[in-house]
């Protein structure tokens, strides 16, 4: 994850992390069949990363502007509790996905990778681009991610926070088993 300094400081004071979807925690791929049914790919990593997130006392939530049954399903895989689907304006969303967690703007982060996402850098606290992002979106970003969408990005991003915080040896040993890791 590229880092400014200011994004660094950023993360200490996140609460709740926000995902938009297609490109984020997919590679950007929809795959439709014939008879209108629609699959995405989710990477195992992230989904992982959203358990620890949660371990860790981070809210999470996925911010669609597409509708998609799979998304659902995925929210629900990973513990997600907030689901927003099919919301082409993406800053109200945010701004009630903030108010139903009971967090502040500046406590919450988002990641994107394309057009619809960059009007809430104006209001999250952290706002990520994905490697795979266009250029006026991580142009905007505190933090531009080492990992694509799909690919392990959000998981990054867990991890990043959870280490400012001082709680990811703690969360990881509570996944592995064990009471006293010190990485
Ligand atoms: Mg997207």
């Amino acid at each position: 994850m590229r880092k400014s300094s200011q994004g660094a400081a950023r993360l200490k004071g996140i609460r709740f992390l926000v995902c938009d979807v297609d490109g984020v925690l997919t590679k950007g791929d929809i795959i439709l069949d014939a008879r209108g049914g629609e699959s995405k790919q989710f990477s195992v990593q992230d989904g992982l990363g959203l358990v620890l997130a949660r371990l860790g006392g981070l809210q999470t939530a996925f911010l669609s502007g597409r509708q998609s049954r799979v998304v659902d399903l995925r929210a629900k895989a990973c513990g997600v509790e907030l689901v927003m689907q099919g919301r082409k304006h993406k800053v109200p969303a945010f701004k009630e996905l903030c108010r139903r967690a009971g967090v502040p703007y500046t406590a919450a982060a988002y990641m994107g990778d394309d057009l619809p996402d960059l009007p809430v850098c104006e209001y999250a606290g952290l706002f990520i681009a994905v490697k795979n992002a266009v250029r006026e979106v991580k142009q905007a970003a505190h933090y531009i991610t080492r990992a694509s969408g799909g690919q392990g990005a959000v998981r990054e991003v867990v991890e990043q926070i959870l280490r400012a915080q001082g709680t990811w040896s703690q969360v990881k040993a509570r996944v592995l088993g064990r009471t006293n890791a010190t990485d």
